[in-house]
């Protein structure tokens, strides 16, 4: 089954903001499903509550936005506050994945370790299917930094 897990991004989805390509990422989502409902065949979107800003909350994400604006990276950004890097934890996307009797699914992800946490609790992950969304200036630097220091594809 088609399946995206969404992290919360209230600033992204919500506001529209620039900074990260969650927005984008959630539309492109919502018109994959869109299509495969078209050919006869279900998707999944797991909206995860309590991931904004990998699972640090909106306050300090905007603090790390501050911080980033002064010149750290979102990976130091976060460090410097003493929290961590990635918070976020996937046991809960999936049982839900399992209670909709989704244990095989092809994720919309550019993010191996959100594959790695749903196999660890059971679903299994067939394919990585890429999703390329157009980077903005104010995005450019964050998408760069999440791949080259977070091993994003
Ligand atoms: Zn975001």
């Amino acid at each position: 089954v088609l399946t995206r897990l969404h992290s919360e991004c209230l600033t992204g989805d919500v506001l529209g903001s620039a900074k990260c390509d969650c927005g984008e990422q959630l539309t492109a989502a919502r018109r994959a499903v869109l299509a495969e409902a078209e050919m006869g065949r279900a998707g999944i979107i797991v909206y995860l509550r309590g991931h904004e800003g990998r699972g640090i909350g909106l306050a300090n994400k905007i603090r790390a936005y501050q911080l980033q604006d002064e010149g750290l990276d979102t990976v130091d950004a976060n460090t410097a506050q003493g929290l961590p890097v990635d918070a976020r934890r996937y046991d809960v996307a999936a049982a839900i994945l399992a209670d909709l009797g989704a244990g095989s699914v092809r994720l919309m992800s550019n993010n191996p370790a959100k594959a790695a946490g749903l196999v660890q609790y059971g679903i299994d992950v067939v394919e990585m299917v890429p999703i390329d969304v157009a980077h903005t200036a104010e995005s450019r630097a964050y998408l760069a930094s999440k791949r080259q220091r977070l091993g994003h594809l």
